[in-house]
Parts: structure tokens; C-alpha cells; sequence
């Protein structure tokens, strides 16, 4: 093999509960306005959502350890939002899964925050651009420990919430999802072969709120786990 002319980015990694071995993440994707209230704040219309998606770079995960962590204030920005959702983790590898197979590619699921630059965003959408640079950036996706569902099975109901600095601002349960698990992996899986160490965001339920410099996050999925970052 030829040499390297600069050296390769070793791969973000994530903490599997219950064991030493950990997960080296391979792409991050995320389907966008799949809750009811959210898609409605959003400007949207839930009659008429189709399950769409977009991406962040695989090493903008932040490994969030139990009890929480720094999570940098990113630049280009005057409002950043929190989105708290449900993630997956893809174990076995397929393309054009059906909806009954879905579940048989996940490994595992955690809480995990989409950290997003709200007003890049609206800006962009005003223009039907490309809305990537409100998504993709450094240090957008701290994610907790991962949940094996051979540990916690496959949720499909339970609390979602986020607070910060104690108050709670999304409040709602993973049952309101628009687009289920299994037809988010479905979907996903037609436009792309989903490989071991995929993530996949599902979706945050409305109260995205602007959060500052200082500012505590703590959040979960009942049944899942939690997860607590600072942003610095
Ligand atoms: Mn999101």
C-alpha cells in the first residue's frame, strides 16, 4: 500500500453498554420533521410529510459518557438548537431492507442530541438551498452510550424529553413518530446500503429552543438511557 500523504482520521468510536468492545461509527444520517408538533413548527404540513433525510460527517460524533460532557459552542452561528431524538445503530449491513426485516439490522439505540445552527438554516430553506451547512459541523452529534437491543429490545414507545438548565423544553414520546423505526430503515436503505456502525437519527419532537454558551443539556428516551452535555 502506498504510503499516506497525510494521516488517516481514525474513526470515531461509541461505548456499548455492558461491554469493553465499542463501535466505530461509519456515517451519520437523520430523518427530518418526523414529529407531528415538530414538522408543524417547522412550517410544515404532517398530512404531507415525506420521510426525508440528511447527513453529518462521522467525525462531527461526540461520545457523550455516562454523566456527561464539554461539547464546544460551534462558529457561524447566533442560534444554536438542540434536538433531542432516538438514534439506531446498524449492525448488519443491506440495501432496499423491507419494513419486517428492519429490525433484524439494528444493533443497539441511545439518546443522542442534533445539534443544529437554526438560523443558517432558516435562511437557507427561505431559498429552497441546500440546508447542509446548518446541520453538518463540528461536534454536531454527541451521542450517549449505545444500548444493545439485545439488551433493551427495540423501543417503540416511551418518553423523550430534553431540559435545559433544569427547565424542560421537548417533552413528548417516541410512539408520536411519524415514520416508524422499521420504515425509517426501509426508506433509508433504498437510497443507500447501510453498513455496521451507521447512525441514524430519527427525528426530535417540537420545543427547539436557542441555547447558549454555559447552557446544561440533559435528556433521554425512557427505556434507552440519557445523556448530559455543557456546551463551552
Ligand atoms: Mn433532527
Amino acid at each position: 500500500m502506498a504510503a499516506l500523504m497525510f494521516p488517516a482520521t481514525p474513526p470515531v468510536t461509541l461505548a456499548v453498554a455492558g461491554s469493553d468492545a465499542r463501535i466505530p461509527v461509519h456515517r451519520v444520517y437523520c430523518a427530518g420533521q418526523n414529529y407531528v408538533a415538530h414538522a408543524r413548527e417547522m412550517g410544515g404540513d404532517p398530512d404531507k410529510q415525506e420521510l426525508f433525510f440528511f447527513d453529518k460527517p462521522a467525525d462531527s460524533v461526540v461520545p457523550v459518557p455516562n454523566g456527561g460532557c464539554a461539547v464546544p459552542y460551534p462558529i457561524g452561528t447566533e442560534a444554536l438548537s438542540q434536538e433531542i431524538e432516538l438514534v439506531l445503530v446498524i449492525g448488519k449491513e443491506g440495501e432496499n431492507i423491507a419494513e419486517a426485516q428492519a429490525l433484524d439490522h439494528i444493533f443497539g439505540y441511545a439518546a443522542a442530541i442534533d445539534l443544529t445552527r437554526r438560523d443558517i438554516q432558516s435562511r437557507l430553506k427561505k431559498m429552497s438551498l441546500a440546508y447542509d451547512m446548518a446541520k453538518a459541523f463540528d461536534n454536531c452529534a454527541p451521542v450517549a452510550e449505545i444500548q444493545p437491543a439485545a439488551r433493551i429490545g427495540h423501543p417503540s414507545r416511551g418518553r423523550i424529553w430534553i431540559a435545559v438548565n433544569g427547565k424542560i423544553l421537548q417533552d413528548s414520546d417516541i410512539s408520536d413518530l411519524i415514520y416508524s423505526v422499521p420504515r425509517i430503515v426501509a426508506k433509508l436503505s433504498s437510497y443507500v446500503r447501510l453498513r455496521p456502525g451507521d447512525v441514524v437519527y430519527t427525528g426530535t419532537p417540537s420545543g427547539i429552543g436557542v441555547i447558549k454558551r454555559g447552557d446544561v443539556l440533559e435528556g433521554g428516551v425512557d427505556g434507552v438511557g440519557t445523556i448530559k452535555i455543557t456546551i463551552s
